[in-house]
């Protein structure tokens, strides 16, 4: 790549949290197809990234390939607002199938943001029909759902953005993190703060989490009976659950959807990532019968909300060819090797010395470790070592396409275990 275009990147583009005036270095990719990235100088990197949850069949997939490039040759976009379109009805019906029974009806937008701005109306407009109008939602320290305002403001206090926004956010009610991990024996008293929060006080418009995996918040693995006391605790105080699926849809978990791990069902699920196996932009969240009914029925008659890109038809036709490869079903015995090899391999780093803790599910591993990475000089040593691996705060961690071949997965593993024995890579 031609050094003024890396250097106009530098000086004029912004890339995500990243400073313009002290920027970190960014890699140029040209190309990628199937597990792999190709730098401009034709390196090419394992990636381990998934392109943050969403690659999940790897990049250039044919059939996905084959899927936009015919509905280009259709149509590109179309309005939503009095049209609809058969790859928006094809993608809805899978989508209401492969969900829990009772979400069905669907709004399709255009990030997993969005699709959570959507969920927080949809709460507050049937509260509203249903002539008790509640303004707070009852939340997870250490959660994260976007970073527009409605999803900020659910986002953990601390970790996140609302100091930087004081007085813009509205306020919600936050308890603490689940601390018992998946696998451990369930102690009741980890849900002791959320009962007695919803108990007491005022009701909230909804309770709303990341079922099992707290992902950008800390990549935290939850046990599976806290999301079904979540759900009787719903039940019993009569308020609503949405379930932010949006990084753990679609397989990632080992079940198609995390809520499956307790076999519950929310309200609300909000769907992004993975929805488009990577290729665009698109959400959805859907909801009961009887949320979509309540509001449908109340004084505004509709649902205030309708994106200038809904549903549009390149990114729906991607879902429906990613959602298909889905359907074929290989997916469960790739994310069970996946985590089979993660185990095998990150597990025993529990024992290094900058090492906290290592945990695995599905196809998502984690190494935490004991001080703040490096960023700049990690990514450096990862690519150098052929593999694409983005670090965070404390936290080295691995989600590679459902696709990887158990020498790529090794390659990233091997990389990222080198990677601890550097102090340079670690603040001091
Ligand atoms: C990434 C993410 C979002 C936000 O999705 P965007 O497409 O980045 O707006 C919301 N919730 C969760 C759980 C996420 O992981």
């Amino acid at each position: 790549m031609n050094p003024t275009d890396l250097a106009f990147d530098q000086r004029h583009i912004w890339h995500p949290y990243t400073s313009m005036t002290q920027p970190l270095p960014v890699y140029p990719v040209v190309a990628a197809a199937g597990c792999e990235l190709e730098l401009a100088d034709g390196r090419r990197l394992v990636d381990g990234m998934s392109s943050w949850w969403a690659a999940i069949h790897g990049y250039n997939h044919p059939a996905i390939n084959q899927a936009v490039g015919s509905q280009l040759l259709q149509m590109s976009h179309v309005m939503f607002g009095g049209i609809t379109h058969p790859q928006a009805i094809a993608l809805c019906r899978r989508l209401v199938a492969m969900t829990p029974a009772p979400l069905e009806c669907v709004f399709l937008a255009d990030s997993g943001s969005v699709a959570v701005e959507v969920a927080i109306k949809m709460a507050l407009q049937y509260w509203q029909t249903r002539g008790e109008p509640r303004k707070r939602l009852l939340t997870l320290r250490q959660g994260y759902h976007g970073d527009t305002f409605g999803a900020m403001s659910v986002c953990d206090p601390h970790t996140s953005m609302h100091r930087l926004y004081q007085g813009y956010l509205p306020e919600h009610d936050f308890v603490a993190a689940p601390q018992c991990r998946f696998d451990e024996a369930w102690r009741e008293e980890d849900i002791g703060e959320l009962a007695a929060r919803l108990a007491a006080g005022e009701p909230p418009a909804a309770v709303i989490l990341e079922p099992i995996v707290q992902g950008a918040g800390g990549m935290r693995f939850y046990h599976p009976t806290y999301l079904r006391r979540v759900r009787e605790l719903c039940d019993r105080h009569d308020t609503l659950l949405i379930a932010d699926e949006i990084a753990t849809g679609f397989g990632r978990t080992g079940k198609l959807f995390a809520c499956g791990h307790a076999g519950i069902a929310p309200d609300i699920m909000c769907l992004g990532k993975a929805l488009t196996g990577g290729y665009l932009t698109l959400s959805a969240t859907l909801a009961t019968r009887e949320v979509a009914d309540a509001i449908s029925n109340g004084e505004a008659g509709c649902f205030m909300h309708g994106p200038t890109f809904m549903a549009n038809p390149l990114a729906c036709a991607a879902a429906n060819a990613s959602l298909a490869l889905l359907e074929q079903g290989d997916w469960r015995a790739q994310v069970a090797a996946i985590e089979q090899q993660l185990r095998a391999g990150l597990l025993p780093l529990r024992a290094h010395p900058q090492v906290a803790d290592a945990r695995v599910l599905g196809a998502i591993g984690v190494i935490e470790t004991r001080s703040p990475v490096n960023m700049a000089a990690l990514q450096r040593f990862f690519v150098e070592r052929g593999v694409w691996i983005r670090p965070f705060g404390r936290l080295i961690y691995l989600m590679p396409p459902y696709i990887i071949q158990p020498p790529q997965l090794a390659l990233l593993m091997r990389a990222l275990a080198a990677s601890l024995d550097q102090p340079g890579h670690f603040a001091a």
